[in-house]
């Protein structure tokens, strides 16, 4: 009997100790990280204490942050891309670089922010130690709010007849920004919406198609859409 108990304890130490002992704890994250070439040597991140784990999982942060639309109904009139000037009776008809896109809004329609951010007067460049502050004029783009967000991305909404935000206030795609308009340069009322992603070689802002940013959105819209079963 005496026996059995003494065997009982042994397996109960051995027990106790694997499962507290480092030597038999596995650490799958790093294992990965081992195995995986592109993510080279572990723990050969420069940055601090930072992983390459950690690394890939704020990449991967970032690209889950969706851009979402602007306005509840998207109706684009204009597209990103070259384009006939549309103020053509006080301009000869040249063509020029749309740099953003158009949506068919009433004026007071609610406009909501893409993605999280800060809202800014003004898009800064930094040229080594020089720094250039891009501003719109309001007699050009109307009323307006521009969003900077984390990952060198900024966000424009022109032409609104209202403002709800002021600069400083930190937004997600939630944040009701303002109301969509008719100020400045345009021909009916509409929201100009823009995206940019740093700057060109001539300092100039980089502007992207917003379209192609929310692909993401509406490529989940439309697999829920197919998942719903719901048919129209
Ligand atoms: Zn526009």
């Amino acid at each position: 009997m005496k026996f059995i108990i003494f065997i009982f304890l042994i397996l109960g130490c051995v027990v106790w100790f694997s499962a507290t002992s480092p030597i038999f704890k596995i650490d799958a994250p790093r294992i990965m990280e081992s195995f995986n070439p592109r993510l080279g040597q572990p723990g050969s991140s420069n940055s601090g204490g930072e992983t390459m784990g950690d690394v890939v999982k704020k990449k991967n942060e970032k690209f889950q942050e969706m851009f979402y639309p602007p306005l509840n109904r998207m109706d684009i009139s204009s597209g990103f891309g070259m384009r006939r000037d549309p103020i053509a009776n006080r301009r000869e008809q040249k063509m020029q670089m749309h740099n953003g896109i158009d949506l068919r809004a009433d004026i007071g329609t609610p406009v909501f922010a893409t993605r999280s951010g800060v809202v800014v007067n003004g898009v800064e460049h930094r040229e080594g130690h020089r720094v250039i502050t891009h501003r719109f004029r309001r007699d050009q783009v109307g009323h307006h709010v521009i969003v900077r967000h984390e990952d060198g991305y900024h966000s424009y909404y022109f032409h609104l007849s209202r403002i709800e935000v002021k600069v400083g206030d930190v937004v997600n795609h939630q944040t009701l920004l303002g109301f969509s308009g008719n100020s400045g340069e345009s021909t009916a009322p509409h929201l100009c919406f823009r995206i940019s992603n740093g700057f060109n070689v001539d300092g100039s802002i980089r502007y992207v198609d917003p379209m192609y940013k929310l692909r993401h959105y509406l490529a989940e819209q439309s697999l829920n859409r197919r998942d719903g079963g719901v048919r129209r």
